[in-house]
């Protein structure tokens, strides 16, 4: 194998390490956000119906004023119907006080109506209240759990990148710039073995030519389908070579 990739396969697992955690902790960090997203939900939720059951009780307020309105006219029209004389203006009175009294019973009836639905929109907030509780009861406990997980990833993520930084020092810089490159693009193992005279990459099967080249590893040699760098495994058998023994034995032990 190439020299200078051994430092660099060190760092590649480093890498494949640090990258695991970092989605990991995203992971983690979603989980913790959508306790969030419904715990502030449900805090929208009930100050909405907060402000609901305020606006019907301003309501309910203004009308029962009115309803108390109407009630004095009325008492009034009573008190000056006593003194009326005349039949024509005794009628004209009365008329007025009918329809105030049906006036009042449809403000009285409205009245009823605000009251129901304020008891219901109270109803829906004291369910709304009660799941928040148990929400925010519920997931405390992991959300503690989810934090101090990430604090050991973070922890762990530091030591990583301590001794990432150790072996980058050591490492051949022009090839641990182009290894950065390729990670960059790939966000995966961009520093290979070649297996059955196959890039274990994108698996595409390479010429015996270029299987020659990584087994002088005197080069960087790239993958022409994947541009991954190639290495040779001390334990890999050049292809061919091992086969043909292979099927010899193979034979053989048919014949008898
Ligand atoms: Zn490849």
């Amino acid at each position: 194998m190439l020299e200078e990739l051994k430092e660099i396969l060190v760092i590649q697992e480093l890498d494949m390490k640090m990258i695991r955690l970092v989605r990991v902790k995203k992971e983690r960090q979603k989980e913790l956000q959508q306790i969030e997203d419904l715990r502030k939900e449900l805090h929208a939720q009930t100050q909405e119906k907060e402000a609901e059951i305020e606006g019907l009780g301003k309501n309910i307020q203004t009308l029962e004023s009115k309803i108390q309105e109407v009630g004095a006219k009325v008492k009034k029209l009573e008190g000056q119907q006593i003194n009326i004389k005349k039949a024509d203006e005794f009628n004209a009175l009365t008329q007025e006080m009918t329809q105030a009294e049906r006036e009042k019973i449809a403000l009285e009836q409205k009245v009823s109506d605000l009251v129901d639905k304020r008891v219901a929109e109270e109803e829906m907030l004291t369910k709304i209240r009660d799941s928040l509780k148990s929400s925010e009861e519920g997931s405390l406990q992991v959300e503690n759990e989810i934090r101090s997980s990430i604090k050991l990833i973070n922890e762990e993520g530091s030591q990583l990148k301590i001794e990432r930084d150790a072996h980058a020092k050591k490492a051949h810089p022009e090839t641990l710039h182009i290894y950065e490159r390729l990670l960059r693009n790939k966000k995966d193992r961009v520093v290979v073995p070649v297996e059955n005279r196959t890039c274990s990459g994108c698996h595409i099967v390479l010429t015996a030519q270029h299987e020659n080249l990584v087994r002088k590893g005197e080069n960087l040699v790239f993958c022409e389908h994947c541009s991954r760098i190639h290495y040779w495994q001390e334990n890999e058998v050049p292809e061919g070579a091992a086969t043909v023994p292979k099927r010899r034995r193979r034979r053989a032990t048919a014949n008898f």
